[in-house]
């Protein structure tokens, strides 16, 4: 007998039809002889209004009743689905964070995973227990308050659970039948992969593409739990998250990712000594902006420029810090320019590890189509382009049908 993980996300459990066919799914596992744990979101768009219900009562509010508020759209789909279970003569239960309990940071709204406790669950199963239906998403804190692990957290409570648990695999059930070579909604050709590593996927969930939490990723390939995303809509294979294998080396590239709203500010003049750059990305990092690319240029007569990316919607916040770090005497600069008309377009495969030209025919087939680059970062398995965001579709276009992404010519994928 194994014991699996299945975590069905917001769109899989959004009414009762839908978590009947969630239980179906379950029924099958059980009826193999497996004990199952399942990880549930909140039904569709329940969290959002959670959300928005407690930014309606005050925008400056205290973190510890917000996660008690937002947390409770997983408890009604647990109690519902253990119900639905029931009903079908399979022993459910559920189970709230707290109960189990999965004990977390006290970070309100993005709390890490300390511990999850298998005695209880696990004394369940010993008892004749067949699904343990968990609430995703939330767990306790040391103050004996209740947390949430950040959007998207219940992937996270999956992949958690099937490490601790030690399970044979963690099942993701979403909305799509698994991870693109690019978004399909741009590129009509783009493939549904198969596999796909963990160090890829962790490039592309943080890249925008939004089939797995970034965090949830990262655990996944701590603990290699291999992770199975797949749709609870159409049942068709989906695609395996897990340990590099030689298929997967054979491709050069995996898939492109993009990213529409970025925004793209410079920093004009700024003397070019030790400490100005730790200074300025001090001031943007304590106004909690992220900034993704960075450029600096060639210094001439002891000033320089430089230029970086964050996210769209951080582009005021980020010239209000800079501008406090100016008021404040901290760095000097002659003025802020602003381009929020960008976006980022990302080609990421392992095979860049071995293969020398992926970037020189990145850059061509983007000159092909006249695109201009205006800023490049790298990794060991990642190229990105800021470029502007009117050219987005045709970029992605054009790098999924030159670097051949729509045949499986060369990874041979089983
Ligand atoms: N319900 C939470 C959210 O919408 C957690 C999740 O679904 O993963 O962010
Ligand atoms: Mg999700």
């Amino acid at each position: 007998m194994a014991k699996i993980v299945m975590k069905f996300g917001g769109t899989s459990v959004a009414d009762l039809e839908r978590m009947r066919i969630a239980a179906s799914y379950i029924k099958e596992e059980v009826d193999k002889g497996n004990e199952v744990i399942v990880i549930v979101s909140a039904m569709a768009g329940e969290t959002n209004k959670l959300v928005e219900t407690v930014n309606s009562v005050s925008s400056f509010f205290d973190a510890r009743e917000y996660d008690a508020v937002v947390s409770s759209g997983e408890n009604v789909t647990s109690g519902i689905l253990a119900l639905i279970l029931q009903d079908m003569d399979i022993p459910a239960r559920s189970w709230q964070g707290w109960q189990v309990p999965i004990t977390t940071s006290s970070t309100h709204s993005s709390a890490r995973i300390m511990d999850i406790c298998t005695q209880n669950v696990k004394a369940k199963f010993d008892e004749g227990l067949k699904v343990a239906v968990v609430a995703g998403f939330q767990g306790i804190s040391e103050e004996n308050r209740i947390t949430t692990l950040g959007r998207g957290g219940s992937d996270l409570t999956a992949v958690a659970f099937a490490a601790k648990f030690d399970c044979e695999r963690c099942d993701i059930f979403t909305d799509v039948d698994g991870v693109y070579t690019a978004d399909p909604r741009i590129v009509f050709k783009a493939r549904k992969l198969n596999r796909i590593s963990y160090d890829e996927m962790l490039e592309l969930a943080s890249l925008g593409a939004k089939v797995l939490q970034t965090r949830s990723v990262q655990m996944a390939m701590a603990h290699q739990v291999p992770v199975y995303v797949r749709s609870s809509f159409t049942g068709k294979p989906g695609t395996l998250v897990c340990s590099e294998d030689e298929k997967m080396e054979n491709r050069t590239i995996s898939g492109i990712a993009h990213s529409r709203d970025e925004a793209k500010i410079s920093i004009i003049s700024v003397a070019d000594r030790p400490g100005i750059a730790a200074t300025i990305f001090g001031a943007l990092s304590d106004h909690g902006i992220i900034v993704d690319m960075i450029v600096q240029n060639i210094s001439e007569s002891g000033r320089t420029d430089i230029t970086f990316s964050c996210p769209l919607e951080q582009s005021a916040l980020a010239e209000k810090a800079l501008l406090e770090a100016k008021e404040k005497n901290l760095v000097n600069f002659h003025e802020i320019l602003q381009d929020l008309e960008v976006c980022k377009i990302s080609v990421v495969g392992i095979g860049m590890r071995s293969q020398s030209g992926v970037a020189a025919k990145m850059f061509s087939i983007l000159a092909d189509e006249g695109i201009n680059i205006q800023i490049i970062s790298t990794s060991e398995i990642k190229i990105s382009v800021l470029v502007e965001r009117k050219y987005m579709e045709l970029a992605v276009q054009a790098l999924h049908d030159k670097f051949e992404l729509h045949t499986n010519r060369i990874s041979s994928e089983q």
